[in-house]
Protein backbone atom coordinates (compact mmCIF):
# COMPACT_ATOMS: atom_id res chain seq x y z
CA UNK A 1 0.00 0.00 0.00
CA UNK A 2 1.64 2.96 -1.30
CA UNK A 3 1.25 6.72 0.77
CA UNK A 4 2.55 10.07 0.34
CA UNK A 5 3.22 11.56 3.63
CA UNK A 6 1.91 14.98 4.05
CA UNK A 7 4.16 15.87 7.29
CA UNK A 8 7.35 18.31 6.72
CA UNK A 9 8.56 17.78 9.69
CA UNK A 10 11.98 15.84 9.50
CA UNK A 11 11.68 14.29 13.12
CA UNK A 12 8.03 13.69 12.46
CA UNK A 13 9.00 12.21 9.49
CA UNK A 14 11.57 10.18 10.76
CA UNK A 15 8.97 8.39 13.55
CA UNK A 16 6.52 7.86 11.45
CA UNK A 17 8.30 6.00 8.72
CA UNK A 18 9.84 4.10 11.88
CA UNK A 19 6.19 3.29 12.67
CA UNK A 20 4.90 2.46 9.92
CA UNK A 21 7.45 0.91 8.11
CA UNK A 22 7.35 -2.20 10.85
CA UNK A 23 3.61 -2.80 9.62
CA UNK A 24 4.96 -3.47 5.66
CA UNK A 25 3.52 0.04 4.29
CA UNK A 26 5.18 1.89 1.65
CA UNK A 27 5.99 5.91 2.14
CA UNK A 28 6.84 8.31 -0.31
CA UNK A 29 7.76 11.68 1.05
CA UNK A 30 5.91 14.79 -0.51
CA UNK A 31 9.15 15.42 -2.55
CA UNK A 32 9.35 12.29 -3.78
CA UNK A 33 5.47 12.83 -4.87
CA UNK A 34 6.39 16.27 -6.41
CA UNK A 35 4.15 17.89 -4.12
CA UNK A 36 4.32 21.36 -2.84
CA UNK A 37 1.27 22.56 -1.47
CA UNK A 38 1.02 23.53 1.98
CA UNK A 39 -2.54 24.00 3.52
CA UNK A 40 -3.70 25.86 6.44
CA UNK A 41 -4.60 23.85 9.58
CA UNK A 42 -7.88 25.34 9.78
CA UNK A 43 -9.75 23.38 11.62
CA UNK A 44 -10.89 23.56 15.62
CA UNK A 45 -9.82 19.95 16.43
CA UNK A 46 -6.95 17.94 15.55
CA UNK A 47 -8.79 15.19 13.53
CA UNK A 48 -9.90 17.74 11.32
CA UNK A 49 -6.68 19.28 10.70
CA UNK A 50 -5.57 16.07 9.59
CA UNK A 51 -8.03 15.27 6.91
CA UNK A 52 -7.26 18.55 5.67
CA UNK A 53 -3.63 18.33 5.85
CA UNK A 54 -3.83 14.64 3.99
CA UNK A 55 -6.79 15.79 1.47
CA UNK A 56 -4.81 18.56 0.38
CA UNK A 57 -1.81 16.51 -0.45
CA UNK A 58 -3.88 13.41 -2.00
CA UNK A 59 -5.31 16.31 -4.32
CA UNK A 60 -2.09 17.63 -5.54
CA UNK A 61 -0.39 14.37 -5.81
CA UNK A 62 -3.35 11.92 -6.56
CA UNK A 63 -2.54 9.24 -4.51
CA UNK A 64 -3.60 7.95 -1.16
CA UNK A 65 -2.20 10.25 1.57
CA UNK A 66 -1.43 9.96 5.41
CA UNK A 67 -1.58 13.10 7.28
CA UNK A 68 -1.30 13.47 11.04
CA UNK A 69 -2.23 16.43 13.53
CA UNK A 70 -0.90 15.84 17.01
CA UNK A 71 -0.41 18.17 20.50
CA UNK A 72 0.28 18.68 23.65
CA UNK A 73 -3.23 19.09 26.09
CA UNK A 74 -2.58 20.38 29.42
CA UNK A 75 -5.91 19.93 31.96
CA UNK A 76 -5.35 22.78 34.35
CA UNK A 77 -4.78 25.33 30.52
CA UNK A 78 -8.52 24.04 29.78
CA UNK A 79 -6.76 21.79 27.31
CA UNK A 80 -4.27 24.49 25.85
CA UNK A 81 -1.98 24.68 23.90
CA UNK A 82 -4.03 22.09 22.28
CA UNK A 83 -4.42 22.48 18.20
CA UNK A 84 -2.12 25.49 18.56
CA UNK A 85 0.63 23.78 20.24
CA UNK A 86 2.90 24.80 17.35
CA UNK A 87 1.88 28.09 17.39
CA UNK A 88 1.73 28.56 21.19
CA UNK A 89 3.97 31.82 21.25
CA UNK A 90 1.70 33.13 18.77
CA UNK A 91 4.69 32.77 16.13
CA UNK A 92 4.85 29.55 13.97
CA UNK A 93 8.76 30.42 13.61
CA UNK A 94 9.39 30.55 17.16
CA UNK A 95 11.96 27.48 18.75
CA UNK A 96 10.48 24.39 20.52
CA UNK A 97 12.45 25.95 23.41
CA UNK A 98 10.32 29.12 23.45
CA UNK A 99 7.44 27.84 23.33
CA UNK A 100 7.92 25.27 26.20
CA UNK A 101 9.10 27.97 28.19
CA UNK A 102 6.16 29.77 27.69
CA UNK A 103 4.10 26.58 28.87
CA UNK A 104 6.30 26.49 31.78
CA UNK A 105 5.93 30.20 32.62
CA UNK A 106 2.23 30.09 31.48
CA UNK A 107 2.01 26.95 34.74
CA UNK A 108 4.29 28.41 37.31
CA UNK A 109 1.87 28.24 40.48
CA UNK A 110 -0.05 25.32 38.71
CA UNK A 111 0.13 22.24 41.23
CA UNK A 112 -2.27 20.17 39.06
CA UNK A 113 0.37 19.28 36.26
CA UNK A 114 -1.59 16.64 34.67
CA UNK A 115 -1.23 16.39 30.73
CA UNK A 116 -1.55 14.45 27.39
CA UNK A 117 -0.34 14.24 23.83
CA UNK A 118 -3.08 13.49 21.38
CA UNK A 119 -2.35 12.86 17.89
CA UNK A 120 -4.94 12.05 15.14
CA UNK A 121 -3.97 10.05 11.90
CA UNK A 122 -5.95 10.29 9.09
CA UNK A 123 -5.94 8.47 5.54
CA UNK A 124 -7.43 10.23 2.53
CA UNK A 125 -8.14 8.87 -1.02
CA UNK A 126 -8.52 9.43 -4.58
CA UNK A 127 -12.38 8.26 -4.72
CA UNK A 128 -13.07 10.92 -1.25
CA UNK A 129 -12.59 7.83 1.28
CA UNK A 130 -11.78 9.28 4.70
CA UNK A 131 -10.06 7.33 7.65
CA UNK A 132 -9.10 8.31 10.80
CA UNK A 133 -7.62 7.13 13.56
CA UNK A 134 -6.72 8.74 17.40
CA UNK A 135 -3.72 8.10 19.70
CA UNK A 136 -2.79 9.66 23.43
CA UNK A 137 -0.28 9.44 26.05
CA UNK A 138 -0.45 10.64 29.40
CA UNK A 139 1.94 12.14 31.45
CA UNK A 140 2.20 15.48 33.33
CA UNK A 141 3.92 18.81 33.01
CA UNK A 142 7.79 19.43 34.79
CA UNK A 143 8.40 22.24 36.72
CA UNK A 144 11.78 22.45 34.31
CA UNK A 145 13.30 20.76 30.96
CA UNK A 146 15.46 17.57 30.92
CA UNK A 147 16.38 15.56 28.12
CA UNK A 148 17.91 16.36 25.04
CA UNK A 149 15.87 13.77 22.85
CA UNK A 150 12.40 13.93 20.28
CA UNK A 151 11.19 17.20 19.83
CA UNK A 152 8.50 19.96 20.61
CA UNK A 153 7.28 19.78 24.51
CA UNK A 154 9.35 16.09 24.76
CA UNK A 155 11.44 18.25 27.55
CA UNK A 156 9.02 19.07 29.54
CA UNK A 157 6.99 16.20 29.65
CA UNK A 158 7.36 13.92 32.04
CA UNK A 159 6.26 10.28 31.46
CA UNK A 160 5.18 7.76 34.40
CA UNK A 161 7.72 6.66 35.46
CA UNK A 162 9.47 10.01 35.89
CA UNK A 163 11.35 10.30 32.89
CA UNK A 164 11.43 13.20 30.60
CA UNK A 165 9.57 12.03 26.89
CA UNK A 166 13.30 13.36 25.70
CA UNK A 167 15.54 11.15 27.91
CA UNK A 168 13.45 8.22 25.69
CA UNK A 169 15.38 6.53 22.97
CA UNK A 170 13.62 6.49 19.13
CA UNK A 171 12.33 3.13 19.84
CA UNK A 172 11.12 3.54 23.19
CA UNK A 173 9.51 6.66 22.64
CA UNK A 174 7.93 5.08 19.20
CA UNK A 175 6.69 2.03 21.51
CA UNK A 176 4.41 4.40 23.83
CA UNK A 177 3.89 7.25 21.88
CA UNK A 178 0.62 9.15 21.03
CA UNK A 179 1.52 9.17 17.55
CA UNK A 180 2.03 5.77 17.42
CA UNK A 181 -1.01 4.49 18.96
CA UNK A 182 -2.52 6.66 16.64
CA UNK A 183 -0.79 4.90 13.34
CA UNK A 184 -1.38 1.64 14.80
CA UNK A 185 -4.91 1.74 15.25
CA UNK A 186 -5.00 3.37 11.50
CA UNK A 187 -3.29 0.60 10.09
CA UNK A 188 -5.55 -1.71 11.45
CA UNK A 189 -8.65 -0.18 10.25
CA UNK A 190 -6.77 0.89 6.55
CA UNK A 191 -6.12 -3.57 6.70
CA UNK A 192 -9.75 -4.14 7.28
CA UNK A 193 -10.60 -1.57 4.52
CA UNK A 194 -8.06 -3.04 2.04
CA UNK A 195 -9.70 -6.50 2.71
CA UNK A 196 -13.52 -5.29 2.50
CA UNK A 197 -11.88 -3.33 -0.74
CA UNK A 198 -10.85 -6.94 -2.29
CA UNK A 199 -13.72 -8.75 -1.09
P1 LIG B 1 1.46 19.53 14.07
O1 LIG B 1 2.73 19.40 13.31
O2 LIG B 1 0.48 20.49 13.50
O3 LIG B 1 0.85 18.19 14.40
O4 LIG B 1 1.85 20.23 15.43
C1 LIG B 1 2.22 19.49 16.47
C2 LIG B 1 2.90 20.32 17.55
O5 LIG B 1 2.54 19.69 18.78
C3 LIG B 1 4.41 20.26 17.43
O6 LIG B 1 4.95 21.38 16.83
C4 LIG B 1 4.84 20.14 18.88
O7 LIG B 1 4.93 21.42 19.44
C5 LIG B 1 3.68 19.41 19.54
N1 LIG B 1 3.92 17.94 19.52
C6 LIG B 1 3.28 17.01 18.76
N2 LIG B 1 3.78 15.78 18.98
C7 LIG B 1 4.78 15.94 19.87
C8 LIG B 1 5.70 15.02 20.47
O8 LIG B 1 5.74 13.80 20.22
N3 LIG B 1 6.55 15.57 21.35
C9 LIG B 1 6.57 16.88 21.65
N4 LIG B 1 5.77 17.77 21.11
C10 LIG B 1 4.85 17.32 20.22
Amino acid sequence: MKFVLASQNPKKLLELRAILSAEGVEIISREEAGVTVDPEETGETFEENAVIKARAVMEASGLPALADDSGLVVDALGGAPGVRSARYTGDHNDSDEARYLLLLENMRDVKQRSAKFVSYAAAVFPNGDVITACGECRGSIAHAPRGSGGFGYDPVFMMPDGRMMSELSPDEKNAVSHRAAALTALKKKLTEYMNDADK
